[in-house]
C-alpha cells in the first residue's frame, strides 16, 4: 500500500492529526515535546462517494474503500541529522514512505508551547527540510564513497547512479531540496531507488485555529506561496475541529461541519490531496458481493492494475471488460451499460482510466 509519514517539530499537532485520520485514542495528544516515541501506524479509508453510488446500482452487499496508510513519525528537532532527539530513527521512518505530510503549526495557543517560542511555519518548515537535506547529503556522500571502484571497473548503472548523486548534491548545496531536481523518464527508476529523503513529494499542512479552519490565516497563506514556489501541495485543516468530528457519526459531523460553515472535512481534502501528490488514481470492481475501490498509479495498464488485486492476475492477464464510472452511472449499471455498447474490452496496452468499473479476465 501507499505510505505518507506525519512529520512536523514537536506540538505542531501531528498526533492530534493522526488521532483524527485514524479514529484511535493510540498516539496521546500531550502539551510536551516527544510525546509521539514510536512511530505509529494508520490504515485510512480513502472517501470516495462514487463507490456508495456504484454499490447502490449493483446491490452490493459489501463496500470497500481503498486504503491509506499514515504513519505517525515522532518528534524531529533541530540537530536530527546529528542524532539529536530521536533524529536517526525519525530518517529511517521517513526513508520508508511514499509521501511525506508536513504538519505546521499555524494557530496562535499561549497555552501550546513552541519549541522556539514563536509561531513561523515558513521558518519551521526550513528547519526541517534542512535537517532531510543534511541526512541527504551525509548518505549521498556514502553511497558516492562505495560507487567508486564500481565505476573503476566500467559498471555503466553506477556512473549512472553517480551522476543523480550528483545532481541532487548540486541542489541540497545551493539550498534546494532534492526534489527540485529535473529527472527524465529514463531516470525515475534508478532516482527512486537513491531513496533521498528531500525527494519525496511533500505536502504542506497548516494546522489552524478552529476560527480559521475555513479559508485559513495568514500564516497559511505564507505556507500556501512557499509550497507552489516548491512544487510541493497544501491544505489547511483544524486538527482540533478534525479530532473532534473523527469521534462523531456520519450524520451528526456532517450538520457539524454545517453549523461551522465548512464543505467538507479536512481530513477528505487532506486524503484527496495526498492522492493527487502521490499521482494515484482509482478504478472500482462491482458486483452483487461488494463494491470495492481500488489504488493505482496514475499511467497503469490494464494488466498493472490487475496485478493489485492479485500478482497472478497480471501475469495471467486476457483482457480487461471496463465501464467509465459516468457510462455506468446512466445506463443504471452492467447490464444496461452493455445494451449500450458501453461496455469495452481492452488489451494489455490500456491505460487505466480514473473510475474505470473493470473485470478482468485472466489464465491460471
Ligand atoms: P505533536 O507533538 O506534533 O504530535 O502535537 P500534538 O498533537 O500532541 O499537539 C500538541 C498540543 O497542541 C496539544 O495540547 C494539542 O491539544 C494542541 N493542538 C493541536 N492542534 C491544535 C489546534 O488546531 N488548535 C489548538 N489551539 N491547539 C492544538
Amino acid at each position: 500500500g501507499f505510505k505518507t509519514g506525519i512529520v512536523g517539530l514537536p506540538n505542531v499537532g501531528k498526533s492530534t492529526l493522526f488521532n483524527a485520520l485514524t479514529r484511535t485514542a493510540a498516539a496521546q495528544a500531550a502539551n510536551f515535546p516527544f510525546c509521539t516515541i514510536e512511530p505509529n501506524v494508520g490504515e485510512v479509508s480513502v472517501p470516495d462517494k462514487r463507490l456508495d453510488t456504484l454499490a447502490e446500482i449493483a446491490g452490493s452487499k459489501s463496500i470497500i474503500p481503498a486504503r491509506m496508510t499514515f504513519v505517525d513519525i515522532a518528534g524531529l528537532v533541530k540537530g536530527a541529522s546529528q542524532g539529536e532527539g530521536l533524529g536517526n530513527q525519525f530518517l529511517a521512518n521517513i526513508r520508508e514512505c511514499d509521501a511525506i505530510a508536513h504538519v505546521l503549526r499555524c494557530f496562535e495557543d499561549d497555552d501550546v508551547t513552541h519549541v522556539d517560542g514563536r509561531v513561523n511555519p515558513i521558518e519551521d518548515a526550513d528547519t526541517i527540510e534542512t535537517e532531510l537535506m543534511l541526512a541527504d547529503l551525509e548518505s549521498i556522500e556514502k553511497r558516492q564513497q562505495n560507487l567508486v571502484r564500481k565505476m573503476k571497473g566500467g559498471d555503466k548503472e553506477a556512473a549512472e547512479q553517480n551522476d543523480l548523486l550528483n545532481r541532487a548534491k548540486a541542489a541540497i548545496e545551493s539550498g534546494k531540496p532534492a526534489r527540485t531536481v529535473e529527472i527524465s523518464e529514463d531516470e525515475e527508476k534508478a532516482w527512486a531507488q537513491l531513496t533521498l529523503l528531500s525527494a519525496k513529494p511533500v505536502l504542506y499542512v497548516c494546522n489552524v485555529e478552529e476560527d480559521n479552519a475555513g479559508e485559513g490565516n495568514q500564516h497559511s497563506e505564507a505556507v500556501a506561496k512557499m509550497a507552489a514556489e516548491q512544487g510541493a501541495a497544501s491544505v489547511v485543516i483544524s486538527a482540533a475541529i478534525e479530532e473532534e468530528i473523527s469521534q462523531l457519526e456520519p450524520e451528526e459531523a456532517e450538520m457539524f461541519l454545517s453549523e461551522l460553515g465548512l464543505e467538507q472535512a479536512g481530513l477528505d481534502r487532506l486524503i484527496a490531496a495526498g492522492y493527487d501528490l502521490l499521482g494515484l488514481q482509482t478504478y472500482f470492481t462491482c458486483g452483487p458481493k461488494e463494491a470495492r475501490a481500488w489504488t493505482v498509479h496514475a499511467g497503469a495498464t490494464a494488466p498493472q492494475a490487475a496485478g493489485v488485486i492479485h500478482t497472478d492476475f497480471e501475469r495471467g492477464f486476457i483482457r480487461a471488460e471496463t465501464i467509465a464510472y459516468d457510462d455506468y452511472v446512466a445506463c443504471n449499471g452492467e447490464q444496461g451499460a452493455k445494451e449500450k455498447g458501453k461496455m469495452r474490452a481492452e488489451g494489455k496496452a490500456y491505460v487505466m482510466a480514473d473510475g474505470d468499473v473493470v473485470h478482468f479476465l485472466f489464465n491460471t
